[in-house]
């Protein structure tokens, strides 16, 4: 049963940003306007980038392993 409900979640997961593998529903990921990233992925692409870690705000409770990128607008830059 546990595994019926892995196959669905992996069904509609996205790929990451950054290395292109899909990101699991239950996976630590960080989601931008543009992609989703694993968040291990992201911060070492926000930091190769920025020279510093990414302010990572979590989800709200139920999707606390999601999180948002604070200062938006860097990733533009
Ligand atoms: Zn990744």
């Amino acid at each position: 049963m546990d595994e019926k409900i892995i196959d669905i979640d992996m069904k509609g997961a996205p790929a990451c940003g950054r290395c292109f593998m899909l990101v699991a529903g239950y996976a630590p990921q960080v989601t931008t306007t543009a992609a989703t990233y694993h968040r291990e992925c992201f911060e070492a692409w926000y930091f190769g980038r920025h020279g510093k870690r990414p302010r990572l705000v979590p989800g709200h409770s139920g999707a606390r392993h999601r999180f948002m990128v604070r200062e938006a607008g860097e990733l533009a830059a």
